[in-house]
């Protein structure tokens, strides 16, 4: 389970936005995956993982 530090709330999976962006000026794509708190959007630095192993 993960923890988001800016807005608190606990979580078992982050969310996954997957976004095209163009890389160079003949509008070649590469797409890239982040991983973000599903409340406030916040990337994977500000997650803490809750589990006790
Ligand atoms: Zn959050």
């Amino acid at each position: 389970m993960y923890r988001c530090m800016i807005c608190g709330l606990e979580f078992d999976h982050p969310l996954l936005v997957i976004r095209n962006e163009i890389v160079d000026s003949d509008g070649n794509r590469e797409r890239q995956i982040k991983v973000v708190c599903p409340s406030c959007w916040m990337g994977e630095q500000y997650f803490e993982n809750t589990e006790e192993t």
